[in-house]
Order: structure tokens, then C-alpha cells, then sequence
């Protein structure tokens, strides 16, 4: 049995919610996904596409398409928070694992693109682990 589940950006304007069954979880360790979230990697889900309904700020969302490679960004236009997107082709609805407030189900993950893993992540399995900031 699947529900649906929500998501939203960090400020709020945007929200939607979503069918709880992906297909699979992507940690994509891509040069595109490094430099849109500033981060070694993004999680993202993947679904059929159809299947969100944005609830709020659907007007407030600014997507760039990446002709490359057939990446996509999306994002808030007040807070910059990856929010769902259909990819260029129209087959998939991509959603940022982080947006979704719950825990979302999916067949299966796998890192993709890691021959493009940024160097210096290879070493954060063992830094320090901390519940906030150190003081
Ligand atoms: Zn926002
Ligand atoms: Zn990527």
C-alpha cells in the first residue's frame, strides 16, 4: 500500500505533495549536481511522471536546463531549495530526497556518476560526527 507524501521547499512558498512509491533512489555524485547544490552529491528520487500535485508556489520555481548532458535544476526563487522537476524527455518526475517531509519509498538506490566523485569527499566516512555545531 502506498499514500501519498509531501514536500516543500525551506521557505515554504512551495509545496506539493506526491505518490509514496519511487522507483529508485540516485545518489548522483555528477559535476552538474556538485555545482547546483554546492555539495559532494544529491539525492534524488525517481518516479513516473503524472503522478505530483503542486499545492502552493508552483509560479515561484526558476528551472535550468542543462543541454549537455540532460541535467536539470530547479529551485525556489526565494530560498533556493531543490524542488521537483520533470526531466527534459518528460518520461520521469525527479524529486530532491531532502524537499520530502516523511520518508519516501523506493524499489531500490545506487550512486551513479562516481568516476566524477569530487575528491575530497573520499575521506568523510571518517570525520568526526557531531549533533550540532562544535564548540
Ligand atoms: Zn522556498
Ligand atoms: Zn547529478
Amino acid at each position: 500500500m502506498s499514500g501519498k507524501i509531501g514536500g516543500a521547499c525551506l521557505c515554504g512558498k512551495i509545496r506539493y505533495e506526491i505518490k509514496n512509491n519511487f522507483e529508485r533512489l540516485f545518489f548522483c555524485h555528477c559535476e552538474q549536481c556538485q555545482k547546483t547544490s554546492g555539495s559532494d552529491y544529491t539525492s534524488n528520487l525517481f518516479g513516473e511522471a503524472g503522478r505530483l500535485t503542486w499545492l502552493t508556489g508552483k509560479d515561484q520555481i526558476t528551472r535550468f536546463d542543462y543541454h549537455g548532458r540532460g541535467f536539470t535544476n530547479a529551485f525556489c526563487n526565494l530560498c533556493g531549495s531543490g524542488v521537483p522537476y520533470l526531466n527534459q524527455r518528460g518520461t520521469a518526475i525527479i524529486v530532491r530526497a531532502g524537499s520530502l517531509e516523511g520518508k519516501p519509498l523506493f524499489a531500490y538506490a545506487s550512486k551513479i556518476f562516481v568516476g566524477e566523485r569530487a575528491q575530497w569527499n573520499e575521506e568523510y566516512a571518517v570525520a568526526d560526527s557531531y549533533e550540532k555545531f562544535p564548540i
